[in-house]
């Protein structure tokens, strides 16, 4: 039986999550017997055309080009899979939603009159049908492998919808919440990456974007009556995921709450 095609995409990012895959090293060679990778610039010259079987796609949608690109390769493309927080939710330069686009690109190019991007950054899921996200910022390594090796035997992928705090429980960490008095998004944070910032006694700021049903106004709610400005809230939300819809609909409100006050 032919092994399914394998493509891998980039849009705007900084190629981390694709280095994720470069850097399976001991799998790959298992992962190059399941799939056949077609194409994939980042590692070699092959660029065959689709149709695909699976794409895996990184980075958001920010110039008039890649939001016509997606479509294509979306066409193309039996399971299309996200792969980071700048795929599944516009990344960190979705930052630039909130701000003046303009005052951007004059801010930052000598000649921003060559510049044809996007005032925002979005979400591959808001133009095209995704099959399946894989979140972090970077992805982690176990879960991609998961996702290969499920769609190339014909299966779901599993990857944990739980919150930081269980593996942060689960790690023995000490809560640096309740001990110190430090906020981490731990408890609204997808599981992914083993609790490690708690783990050095630093809180988790979101990276790997919202777990599932997250209560994000209770959890600021509290952070508030325990202390936290919200300007330092409204920064913890705003940051790789912060257009995440549970992230941003939080950030929004707290930051419409600082405006009202006199
Ligand atoms: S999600 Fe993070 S690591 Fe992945 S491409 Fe975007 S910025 Fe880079
Ligand atoms: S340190 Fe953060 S992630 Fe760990 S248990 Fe406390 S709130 Fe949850
Ligand atoms: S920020 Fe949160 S999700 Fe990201 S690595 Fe740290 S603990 Fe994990």
């Amino acid at each position: 039986m032919a092994r399914p095609r394998l493509a891998v995409f980039k849009f705007a990012s900084c190629d981390g999550c694709q280095l994720t895959l470069l850097d399976c090293e001991d799998e790959l060679l298992a992962i190059g017997e399941k799939v056949d990778i077609v194409h994939f610039l980042e590692a070699s010259d092959r660029a065959e055309s689709g149709p695909y079987d699976i794409a895996l796609v990184e980075g958001s949608i920010t110039t008039a080009h890649d939001a016509e690109r997606i479509q294509e390769v979306r066409r193309q493309t039996k399971f299309l899979v996200t792969i980071g927080a700048c795929a599944t939710s516009g990344g960190i330069q979705a930052l630039r939603n909130w701000g003046d686009h303009a005052d951007f690109l004059r801010a930052v190019y000598a000649s921003p009159q060559y510049i044809d991007s996007l005032a925002t950054s979005t979400a591959i899921a808001e133009h095209v049908p995704v099959d399946f996200e894989l979140r972090g910022c970077p992805i982690d390594k176990r879960q991609l492998i998961e996702v290969i090796r499920s769609l190339a035997t014909g299966r779901r992928p599993r990857t944990p919808s739980h919150s930081v705090c269980l593996d942060c429980k689960l790690r023995g960490n000490v809560c640096i919440t309740v001990a110190q008095g430090v906020p981490c998004l731990g408890p609204v944070t997808q599981s992914g990456c083993g609790a490690i910032c708690p783990a050095y006694d630093r809180g988790c700021y979101g990276c790997f974007g919202p777990a599932a049903q997250p209560n994000v106004v209770s959890l600021t709610t509290q952070f508030q009556r325990a202390g936290t400005a919200v300007p330092e809230l409204v920064r913890g939300l705003r940051l790789f995921n912060a257009a995440a819809p549970e992230f941003r609909r939080e950030s929004d409100r707290l930051d419409s709450s600082v405006e009202r006050q006199p």
